[in-house]
């Protein structure tokens, strides 16, 4: 798997780009740029083959029309299509534990608008490993089980080094490092981060009753319960809890956690059970200051992790691949070096916009609909309802939530570079 050679001093510019984390993104992004022809090298401090073990990560995405078109673009989403649960229609609503749903909910339908599906769900377990096999088709060099940890800009390239001593030279240093970006870090780009008290609870739950597609959102005082459609009688369950509630919960055993979770999920998709391991993500807001340093630009969690409120967290990060690969491929073909400042802000101005909103509305979201305020229950309530009874606004939502809204790059409208 690791074709990048020994440990030791690798020759001059190595690569066009080197990307420092092998997540979601950074192998989205590394796909991306070679498919356009750039030379491509990737750093992780975890191995392939962990990654893309059994186990690593229980989330499941709720992919939008555009993360899709982008994964068929990179020749992957062949192989999710027999393992993804197309969302036919998205149910929001206030809700209490014990009590159920508010009746006064807002329902979209895929019918609305004529692309099709809003999008699919798919299990980190199918996409991670499906992105790490076509890094390997791809022949792109990876530097597995050593992390970057310093680099130093010139006016020709970057020289990262690894931890292992290794030195790679490149014309740009992407950091798809995470929300903790040691990237960014190195490159002086702040950040504004807090905490929400709160914890994603994750799951795969298996029911009696069939989902028929459709992804429902519950808003209890506590944090928002998601009930999304997976294949078969099986939904994934984020279920949020302020942060010392969720330790509690996870300590409960399994029979005691479906007893804690039964009242929030109600009995409308009939008897329910687990169907795989339990997870927990602390939740908090991480926005960089800026999306582009000196020969650095940030992709993904390390420019922009945002509460899960949405699911649009990795949606936003595959739009920075599309956008960073387009305007670097296009650079690149003018002759441009690819690490200039005035290249990197082409990327920055095309998202910075984008990201700031996506992070502000779903902070807005989560604090007004995560309490108990009954004037802003009854507010929200209506606010709901005034939206369900409102075609154009209904539209605009599944729109937007299926990535087919503003300036997109080509790969999330299914166009090559
Ligand atoms: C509960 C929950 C549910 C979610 N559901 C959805 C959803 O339905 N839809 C959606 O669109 N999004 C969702 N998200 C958001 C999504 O999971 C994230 O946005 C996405 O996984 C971020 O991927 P990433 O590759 O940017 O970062 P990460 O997954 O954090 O990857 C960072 C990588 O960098 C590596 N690294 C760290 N340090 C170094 C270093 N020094 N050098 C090199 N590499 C390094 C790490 O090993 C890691 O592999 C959800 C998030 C949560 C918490």
């Amino acid at each position: 798997m690791d074709n990048a050679g020994p440990p030791g001093i690798v020759r001059a510019m190595d690569h066009d780009a080197l990307i420092a984390g092998g997540g979601l993104n950074g192998t989205a992004l590394a796909l991306a740029l070679a498919s356009g022809g750039l030379r491509v090298g990737l750093v992780d401090p975890l191995a392939a083959s962990v990654r893309s073990g059994a186990g690593f990560d229980g989330r499941s995405y709720a992919l939008s029309l555009g993360s899709v078109n982008l994964l068929r673009a990179l020749g992957i989403w062949f192989e999710l299509e027999g393992d993804a649960q197309p969302i036919l229609a998205i149910r929001v609503s206030d809700g209490h534990a014990g009590q159920g749903a508010s009746p006064l909910a807002l329902a979209f339908d895929h019918a609305e608008i004529e692309e099709g599906p809003m999008g699919h769900m798919v299990e980190d377990r199918h996409l991670r490993p499906a992105l790490l096999r076509a890094v390997e088709r791809a022949g792109i060099a990876l530097y597995d089980r050593r992390a970057a940890v310093a680099h130093a800009a010139d006016p020709t390239g970057i020289r990262a080094t690894l931890d292992d001593g290794t030195e790679v030279r490149a014309r740009l240093l992407v950091g798809c490092d995470g929300k903790r970006s040691p990237t960014a870090v190195r490159a002086g780009i702040g950040r504004m981060t807090w905490g929400y008290g709160q914890t994603g609870m994750v799951a795969a739950i298996s029911h009696g009753r069939p989902h028929e597609g459709t992804a429902h959102q519950f808003f209890m005082p506590e944090g928002p319960l998601a009930i999304l459609p997976l294949t078969g009688n099986r939904s994934s369950i984020v279920w949020t809890e302020r942060a010392d509630r969720a330790e509690a919960v996870a300590a409960l055993d399994d029979a005691a956690y479906l007893e804690t979770l039964r009242p929030r999920f109600g009995d409308f998709l009939g008897d329910i059970a687990l169907a795989g391991s339990r997870f927990s993500y602390p939740l908090g807001l991480s926005l960089a200051h800026r999306m582009a340093g000196d020969r650095v630009a940030l992709v993904g969690d390390a420019a922009h992790a945002v509460h899960p409120i949405a699911g649009q967290g990795l949606n936003a990060g595959l739009k920075d691949v599309g956008a960073l690969a387009e305007v670097l491929v296009e650079a690149r073909r003018r002759g441009e070096d690819i690490g200039r400042a005035d290249v990197l802000e082409r990327y920055q101005r095309w998202r910075r916009w984008d990201v700031a909103t996506l992070a502000l509305a779903t902070d807005g979201f989560n604090r007004l609909f995560s309490n108990d305020n009954p004037f802003l229950r009854l507010a929200r309530d209506a606010g709901l309802a005034m939206i369900n009874a409102w075609p154009e606004a209904r539209r605009g939502f599944i729109r937007e939530a299926a990535g087919l809204t503003g300036d997109r790059p080509r790969l999330l409208a299914g166009r090559p570079l």
